[in-house]
């Protein structure tokens, strides 16, 4: 089957067409982002109203390059999937209801995607990974572990308390005035840097729960920049440093008592952990993920960088798992702000 993917809850508006074989492995057709970045510059950061029209602006054009590249007509397409949550509503409106109108106006089925489970399956379109495994979703709205049991089926055992990781990168580029997106920006600073300088906060390591809290962490780093204003380019580097080493330590650390966990409270899952969002792109945090993963003797799986990223092939993707199940949506699915992965209603979804 192929499915064509739109993607709109946030701050890039792409469209995907990915197909899925008998034996159900995924492979990506078409794959079109276009990043809004340089529209949000000016603000410091993702306008909401600015990016829902952005995204009504660029989404049809977006469509049908993503159609073109792939050499197929619409009615090759066997359905339309969107993200219907969670994300900036008007963004998320504005991906759902085209994905309704060409749902509706060819006569396919539509598919209502939760964009943290598009996040949470990717790495089955990438590395062909089987249920259930161990999740950890790390972007620019949730950083979280999830025990992935199957399409639709998500137990979460721990998230923030406060900021997620994606959020704190992006907190400390503005404070440091590096460019948007900042995680790329940190990352590309902290390899300049002196990791050991700086030393940061951990904030909750001590304890043992599967949590994070991110904010304390991000106060630091600016009462530090503050200290140290006005900063030079060594200071930058260093503050980016310090503090990758900090969440990295964190993450990795967490990532270890949660594989331990995984194998005392369900030792008949294999030991597998997927990273999944934005952050899971930066180096660093793979690096001491695949230590981590080897200590423990787990497999370690990070999808490219590029589908770590928000795309419309994960959205396709998670789309094309849920048809072949029967999952399909009625025209009335509405469009969230919020949506957790484990709420009720995903369990709902997968029973019907
Ligand atoms: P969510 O998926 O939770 O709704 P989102 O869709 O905005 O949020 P993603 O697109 O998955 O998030 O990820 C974007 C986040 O990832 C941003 O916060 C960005 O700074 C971060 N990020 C991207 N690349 C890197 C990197 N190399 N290092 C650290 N963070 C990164
Ligand atoms: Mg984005
Ligand atoms: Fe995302």
């Amino acid at each position: 089957m192929r499915i064509l993917g739109i993607e709109t809850s946030c701050d890039e508006t792409a469209a995907a067409i990915v197909a899925r074989d008998e034996a159900g492995r995924g492979s990506i057709v078409s794959n079109v982002v276009r990043s809004q970045i340089a529209e949000h510059v000016a603000y410091g950061g993702v306008v909401p109203e600015l990016a829902a029209r952005s995204h009504v602006t660029h989404l049809d054009a977006i469509i049908r390059r993503a159609m073109e590249e792939a050499g197929l007509g619409f009615e090759d397409i066997d359905a339309i999937a969107a993200t219907a949550g969670p994300g900036l509503i008007g963004g998320v409106l504005v991906g759902l209801t085209t994905a309704k109108a060409l749902a509706a106006s060819l006569d396919k089925p539509l598919i209502a995607v939760n964009h943290l489970e598009a996040h949470a399956l990717t790495a089955r379109l990438t590395d062909g990974v089987a249920f259930p495994y161990l999740m950890l979703l790390v972007s620019g709205g949730h950083s979280q572990f999830v025990l992935v049991r199957g399409v639709g089926q998500y137990a979460r055992w721990g998230t923030t308390i406060d900021d997620a990781l994606g959020e704190a990168f992006d907190k400390v580029a503005k404070l440091l005035d590096l460019p948007m997106p900042g995680g790329p920006s940190v990352e590309r600073e902290a390899l300049k840097g002196d990791p050991k300088r700086l030393r940061f906060p951990r904030p909750l390591l001590g304890e043992d729960r599967l949590d994070f809290s991110f904010s304390g962490l991000k106060t630091a780093v600016r009462l530090k920049a503050e200290a140290l204003a006005p900063l030079s380019d060594a200071d930058v580097a260093d503050i980016c440093a310090g503090f990758q080493a900090a969440v990295t330590e964190i993450v990795a650390r967490r990532a270890t008592a949660a594989l331990q966990r995984l194998g005392s409270d369900a030792p008949e899952i294999p030991p597998v952990l997927v990273v999944a969002g934005g952050v899971a792109a930066n180096r660093a945090i793979g690096g001491a993920l695949r230590d981590a993963a080897d200590r423990a003797g787990a497999r370690l799986v990070i999808p490219p960088a590029a589908l770590c990223t928000d795309n419309g092939a994960m959205v396709a993707w998670a789309g094309a798992e849920r048809l072949a199940l029967g999952l399909v949506d009625g025209f009335d699915a509405p469009a969230r702000a919020r949506w957790p992965l484990d709420s009720e209603d995903m369990g709902a979804r997968n029973a019907a």
